[in-house]
Order: C-alpha cells, then sequence, then structure tokens
C-alpha cells in the first residue's frame, strides 16, 4: 500500500463505496483518506456524576447502576412487567442512579434486548444527550456499555457525512474502520512531508504520529500537539510555495532600472504642505527600492480611506518622471479621475512635469494634443479613467503605472497596460486598495506580491462619531441634518442597492428621494440623486453638483463607495445598514471625516435585523480602524466571503488550519518558510528534498500569480 493506492482496494470499500466517496468527499486515494481530519471529537475520556449532569452538555457519559424499570404501552399505560407481549411496549425507562443522583433513560426501540439487560442492580456507562423532559433530567437512546469495556477512555472522531453516504452504507463507524485499515497499512512506509530539523527546530511531532493521533487520539494533549502539526505543515508548505514563486518571479522578472530619485520627486517633497506620515514614508521608501532594483514590480499598497494613499501614488509617479520615463494614475471613475487630476495638479506644481487628465469626456482637440504629448514625453503623468489603457493611447515610456481602488478593475484591462511598457518591458505596477484585508489573508491571497500597508492616518484627523439607530429616530434623523446643514455642510444619504432584488430597491430609493425632497424643501435645500441607472453625464452631472457644494444632500446608491471626496460633507446616513457588508459600511463612512469638521456616520436599521448584522453594525459603531473590522469580519464570516475577495478566491482550500483563528501559526510558519528560502532558495540542499518533493504535488503548482489579477 502506497498514498496513491485507490481506496477500493481497502478491505470492505468496493468500487460502489470508492465511487461515492470520490464524489461526495473527493477521497480516491489512501492518502486522501488519512488526510480526511474529524471535524471534531467526542470526549469518553472522563465519567460525568450525574448531579453534574445538566442539558446544555453536549453529549456525556455517566456511570450508573439501574434502581427500577418500567415498560408503557402506546397509550402511556405501565404494562405489567410479567406476562408481557413486547410488541405492544411502546417505551421502556429505566432509573439509573449513582452516589450523586439519579435520572432516567428512554429506549422507543430495541425495547426487548434492553429489558433483558437493564436487569435492576446492574451497573453501565451510559452515554448520550442529556435532556430535561417533564423537570426530570433524562437520556434519549443512550449507548450502553458493560462499565469495563475499551470503548470508554478515549476521544472518539467524527466524520463529516452526508445523506448520500449513510445511504451507500458509509457510517461514522464505517469511516473509522477504514481509515484505521489505511494507517495500518500506511504508516510504516510513510515519509514524512517535514525535514527532520525541521521537526527539530520547530518541536514538531513527526507526521506517522500526528496522522495516528487527530484520528485516534489518546488523550487531549496528544490531539493537541498533533493538530498544531498539522496546522503548521499545512500553512508552513502553503507559504514556501508563495515564497518560492515571489522568488522565481522576483528574480526573472526584468524591470525598468530607475536609479535617481529626481529632481521632480525632491520639489514636490519640499513643497509639501504637511509632514508625510511615517507610514507614508516607509511605504515610499519600498517602492523606491523595487523601482530601481531592476526588477519589475508588483506591489500592492493597502491602506485605509483618507490614509494618504494618493500621495504616495505622486511621489511614486515622480520617480518614474525623474528617470525620464511617464507615469499613469487610473481611477475607475470619471469623478475620481477629474479629482486625482485636481489633487496631483496641485501637487505637481512646483515641478514643472506636464500632467493631463484624459477620460472618456475629453474632447477631441484636447484629446489629439494630449495624444501627441504622450508620444513625444513631454507629458510627465497622466491621470485618467480606463479610457487611457485604450490602444490609440500611446506612451513613448511608459515606467509606472499606478491603479486606483484595484477591485474595480478587471483582469484583462490590467493585461492591456502590461503592454504599454517600453522596449518590450513591462511598467511597474502599482495597485492601491482602501479595502484592508486581514494580514493573514493578505498573506496567502498576495502570498506571492509584495504587500504595502500604510497603518497610520494623518495627524488632526477628526473622529467619526457612529451611531445606529432604529426608524423611531427618523424625525431626529431629519433634524440633525437640517443642524448641519445650517452649519453649512452636507450630507449623504445612501440607499442598498442588492442585485436580486434590484427593481424593490429602486423603488426605496425613490420613495427616500421623494421623503427627503418634502423634509427638505426647495429653495431652501437642494437634493441631488445618483443611481446606477443614470447615464454617466447624468452621474456625474450630479455627483459634480455635490462635489461643488451646489446641493446640501445627495441620495445615492453605492455608487459613491469608492474614493470621493468631499470634505465639507460630514453626515453619513445609510438606509437599511443591516444590509451592506461591514467592509461596505467602512467604506461608505469613510466618504465624511475628511474635513476639519467633527463628522457624523447615522446607520439606520429595519425592524428585522439578525443577529449577526447586529454584531456588525455593533462592531462599526465600535470601532475607526478598518484592518480591525475586517479581522472581525473575517471571524463572523469566514474568509471566503470577505468582500474584495470573492473574485480572487483562495490560492488553496485549507484542510485544517483556519486565516481567522491560526494568525500566529501562520506568521510563524512565513517567516519560518522565508528563513529556509533564504539559505536555499530553490530548495536543492539534500536536507530539503521532502520540501522540494511536497513543492512539486498538484495543488502547489496552480495558478499563475506573476501578473496581479
Ligand atoms: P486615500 O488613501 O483614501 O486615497 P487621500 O490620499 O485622498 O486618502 O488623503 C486623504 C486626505 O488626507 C487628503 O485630503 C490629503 O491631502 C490628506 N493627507 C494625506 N497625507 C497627509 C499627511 N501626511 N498629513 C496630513 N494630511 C495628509
Ligand atoms: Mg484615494
Amino acid at each position: 500500500m502506497n498514498l496513491d493506492t485507490a481506496i477500493q482496494y481497502l478491505p470492505g470499500v468496493g468500487p460502489k463505496r470508492a465511487e461515492l466517496l470520490e464524489k461526495e468527499l473527493g477521497i480516491a486515494t489512501v492518502g486522501d483518506l488519512v488526510r480526511l481530519y474529524p471535524f471534531r471529537y467526542i470526549d469518553r475520556s472522563s465519567i460525568v456524576r450525574i448531579a453534574d449532569v445538566h442539558p446544555d452538555l453536549a453529549q456525556v457519559q455517566v456511570r450508573a447502576t439501574v434502581t427500577k424499570v418500567r415498560l408503557y404501552a402506546k397509550n402511556g399505560a405501565e404494562l405489567p412487567p410479567d406476562k408481557l407481549k413486547y410488541n405492544l411496549v411502546a417505551r421502556l425507562s429505566a432509573i439509573v442512579a449513582d452516589e450523586s443522583g439519579e435520572m432516567e433513560v428512554v429506549f422507543f426501540k430495541g425495547v426487548k434486548w434492553m429489558h433483558t439487560r437493564l436487569v435492576p442492580g446492574s451497573t453501565f456507562i451510559f452515554f448520550g444527550k442529556p435532556a430535561v423532559f417533564n423537570n426530570h433530567l433524562n437520556m434519549v437512546h443512550p449507548e450502553v456499555d458493560a462499565p469495563d469495556t475499551s470503548a470508554t477512555g478515549t476521544l472518539t472522531g467524527i466524520y463529516t457525512s452526508t445523506e448520500r453516504l449513510k445511504n451507500g452504507g458509509i457510517t461514522g463507524r464505517f469511516m473509522t474502520k477504514i481509515i484505521g485499515t489505511a494507517l495500518e497499512g500506511i504508516l510504516p512506509v510513510l515519509q514524512d512531508t517535514l525535514p527532520d530539523y525541521v521537526l527539530k527546530e520547530k518541536g514538531l511531532v513527526p507526521l506517522t504520529y500526528a496522522l495516528r493521533q487527530i484520528h485516534f487520539p489518546v488523550s487531549q494533549d496528544a490531539l493537541a500537539k498533533a493538530t498544531y502539526r498539522l496546522k503548521f505543515e499545512e500553512l508552513f508548505l502553503l507559504q514556501l510555495s508563495l515564497l518560492k514563486q515571489k522568488y522565481i518571479r522576483s528574480s526573472s522578472a526584468v524591470g525598468l532600472k530607475m536609479p535617481a530619485v529626481g529632481e521632480a520627486f525632491n520639489a514636490c517633497f519640499k513643497a509639501l504642505p504637511y509632514e508625510l506620515t511615517g507610514a507614508q514614508k516607509r511605504v515610499i521608501r519600498e517602492i523606491r527600492e523595487d523601482m530601481r532594483s531592476g526588477h519589475q514590480m508588483n506591489r500592492l499598497l493597502q491602506g485605509d480611506v483618507g490614509s494618504g494613499k494618493t500621495m504616495v501614488a505622486v511621489l511614486s509617479s515622480l520617480i518614474a518622471v525623474g528617470n525620464g520615463y511617464q507615469a499613469c494614475i487610473m481611477a475607475p471613475t470619471e469623478v475620481l479621475a477629474q479629482q486625482h487630476f485636481a489633487n496631483v495638479s496641485k501637487y505637481l506644481r512646483p515641478t514643472g512635469v506636464r500632467v493631463e487628465l484624459l477620460t472618456g469626456s475629453t474632447g477631441t482637440a484636447a484629446r489629439r494634443s494630449i495624444h501627441a504629448g504622450l508620444e513625444d514625453g513631454s507629458v510627465g503623468v497622466l491621470i485618467g479613467t480606463h479610457a487611457l489603457i485604450e490602444d490609440t493611447v500611446q506612451f513613448k515610456a511608459l515606467g509606472l503605472a499606478v491603479i486606483d481602488e484595484q477591485h474595480r478593475f478587471g483582469v484583462d484591462q490590467r493585461a492591456r497596460l502590461w503592454s504599454k511598457g517600453y522596449n518590450g518591458i513591462p511598467p511597474h505596477v502599482l495597485v492601491m486598495t482602501a479595502t484592508p484585508i486581514p494580514r493573514t489573508l493578505a498573506m496567502t491571497l498576495y502570498g506571492d506580491l509584495d504587500v504595502s500597508v500604510i497603518d497610520e492616518m494623518p495627524p488632526g484627523r477628526k473622529p467619526i462619531t457612529t451611531i445606529c439607530v432604529g426608524e423611531g429616530k427618523r424625525h431626529a434623523m431629519h433634524n440633525f441634518i437640517r443642524d448641519e446643514i445650517a452649519k453649512g455642510r452636507q450630507a449623504f444619504i445612501v440607499y442598498p442597492l442588492i442585485f436580486e432584488s434590484e427593481k424593490l430597491d429602486y423603488k426605496n430609493l425613490e420613495l427616500g428621494y421623494e421623503e427627503i425632497v418634502k423634509a427638505f424643501p426647495l429653495p431652501q435645500y437642494k437634493v441631488a440623486i445618483v443611481h446606477g441607472q443614470q447615464s454617466n453625464q447624468e452621474k456625474d452631472f450630479n455627483m459634480s453638483a455635490f462635489a461643488a457644494g451646489r446641493a446640501n444632500i445627495l441620495v445615492s446608491t453605492t455608487v459613491i463607495e469608492v474614493g470621493v471626496d468631499v470634505p465639507n460633507a460630514s453626515v453619513m446616513v445609510i438606509e437599511s445598514a443591516e444590509r451592506f457588508g461591514l467592509s461596505q459600511l467602512h467604506q461608505l463612512r469613510g466618504r465624511v471625516g475628511r474635513g476639519a469638521e467633527r463628522s457624523y456616520c447615522i446607520l439606520m436599521k429595519g425592524t428585522k435585523v439578525s443577529k449577526e448584522s447586529q454584531k456588525r453594525l455593533d462592531l462599526l459603531c465600535a470601532t475607526e480602524n478598518g484592518f480591525e473590522l475586517a479581522e472581525e469580519d473575517m471571524k463572523l464570516r469566514g474568509p471566503g466571503d470577505l468582500e474584495g475577495t470573492q473574485q480572487s478566491g483562495l490560492p488553496i482550500s485549507l484542510n485544517i488550519a483556519s486565516l481567522a483563528k491560526d494568525g500566529i501559526i501562520l506568521s510563524d510558519a512565513r517567516g519560518y518558510a522565508q528563513h529556509i528560502l533564504d539559505q536555499d532558495p530553490s530548495l536543492s540542499q539534500p536536507q530539503n528534498a521532502p520540501l522540494a518533493a511536497e513543492l512539486r504535488k498538484d495543488k502547489y503548482v496552480t495558478k499563475d500569480y506573476s501578473q496581479i489579477s
């Protein structure tokens, strides 16, 4: 037997059950089988006193003596113990007692057999789920074992099952049996996946021990050691494979070499109206290192809304310009591109670098002049929407492409960017996202990319007060907005728009708009509305009206989620807040708190709010830190459902480790993997042969991560 042996050859399995196991659980080989770990364990290692048994406990076992047995008919009448006809018995009830108390055990089936076994005065181990019925403690259909049987004293693993498996005769007992058989056959010949020195340095138990104990633990302690070893192994091998791919990419991908910082950078830096935060400085240093390395940069920049990513984009662009190249900054919407253009132009004024804006609405004459400027190199920095990656846009020497708010760009759009490099060398790429991803997830999703994080806010930002209220406070909310408008501020009111019920949602939006217009009538108030069914022109017109202060209130769907900067807005009202995800709520809230004034986020919740939704809303009221929220969101929903990750998906599915819970093991494993690769990047030294062999397996040779996708 070896790991590749098909399970149908295991005694008792056969082709039919093997097919079923493959279909239902994806188990085809002995190797798959021994890696199917129990998802929970029943603890039969301790005996509970009846006085300590209560219905909240899961399954427990008691050691008790039968004191009385009664049999009942269907109509509830007690049947006399003599002259018994078992087919009349509907229920057997036995009172069992230990020195601490008594309880009832009940059987509806197998009554005859139990009646002969449960002789008053005899002692058994009863194992089952306790309950309370008519104020009495009882246990229905417990397992009954002699007090000295070997079934006690251990932890029993429980395996995933499905209806089809059960119908096909594949019970828990059957799984236990074939896994036992597989282990007997495989353990004597099993090679460890980790080298000896790794086991020793990390204090891990050997694979053979871990596999036996994960299936058939002799104690809680042995189970804990096995679990740790298997989690470490899983995370370590995954990180090792990602870091190895990263190493291969960074040592092979040729990039444009930009050795100088350049005058433009220095001129801009000197004229900055504020001091860069420590995090901004660190990130710029990281980018600068990449750009002068001669390898192509592929860096993801994460930073909460308002953390100052734009400045990083500007200074990085100027490094490219200072080395004779051009840079472009792509934004997902026209409004954002305009905003970037306004900001960037301001920053670039002291440098004399020519910056242009190219979007779908750029006129023909202007477009012609920009195209010419890009081709002759006189335009240093180009800002725009995806219009700037059209084929007609040709750069003289594109050295850096910055993509703002990454998740709005398609993969093919990014691929087009790559082809716009210089002399066949792709530009450096910096992707910026304000969707914080928990660290453990980033290490896995983008494990082979370079990730920079701005984890510090510019000083002087006023905190945003977040409150969550119900329908009863709608009037108060309107009054509050009136007060803020009287102080010269503006307010956002956002409605959810969720795909499945789009029609209904638009109705809500329209009704909401009517209500607001009534509550905030002309000429005193002006209300603008923006939603996805408007034409781009209409959207931009209304959005710009609000941005320029011509409207006091903007009613909208989540189209305003990304990036829009209206520093004068001080109120964000989110309608039906319970319907939004945590990170989306956080993004929306980030639209306010950008000016000097105190800002407020009001979460309006509906009448039916699930426990989980309420938890989200409470979290949001409790913290403004996007990374903290992302961590909590992952704990609430698991890593697969996090916003910003669905489309990319996890590169590999984890079997035993959890990104939400095992962050410490993950960091340790990643650091250790890096340490090994630093010494032996190709894993060709003899002591690393087991690792090299592992990484050749299919699951590690999955996608090509050489491009951000
Ligand atoms: P985001 O990361 O959301 O794109 P921005 O780049 O739009 O954030 O910056 C948010 C605001 O903070 C802008 O008004 C910007 O001028 C300001 N800002 C950026 N960096 C600093 C800094 N180091 N000190 C003070 N203000 C800063
Ligand atoms: Mg931004």
